[in-house]
C-alpha cells in the first residue's frame, strides 16, 4: 500500500478534508485519475491539481467496465461498513 500526499481539499459528498490518496499498489495518484472517499463513498476524480473533485457519471461511464466495478464495489464496501454517510 503506497500513501501520497495531495494538496489539501474536501470531499464533495462528505466535506471531510482530503490531503493524501492510498493505492493497494504502488501506484501514485495522477490527473484524471479516479478515487473513492472512505468516509462517504463518494467517487472522486483528481483534477490537474490533484485536488479532489466529484466524478460526473458521464465520466465514468467512459471507463472499461472492469474498472468501473472496481469503484462501485469499493464504494459498496464504504457504505456496508459506515451505513448512514
Ligand atoms: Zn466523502
Amino acid at each position: 500500500m503506497r500513501t501520497t500526499p495531495t494538496p489539501p481539499s474536501a470531499c464533495p459528498g462528505c466535506k471531510r478534508p482530503l490531503q493524501a490518496a492510498s493505492s493497494a499498489g504502488n501506484s501514485v495518484p495522477e490527473p484524471g485519475d479516479f478515487s473513492v472517499c472512505f468516509d462517504c463513498g463518494q467517487i472522486l476524480r483528481f483534477a490537474q491539481d490533484l485536488t479532489a473533485t466529484a466524478a460526473a457519471e458521464s465520466e465514468l461511464s467512459l471507463l472499461e467496465p472492469a474498472k468501473r466495478a472496481l469503484l462501485s464495489s469499493w464504494r459498496a464496501r464504504i457504505k456496508r461498513t459506515y451505513p448512514g454517510v
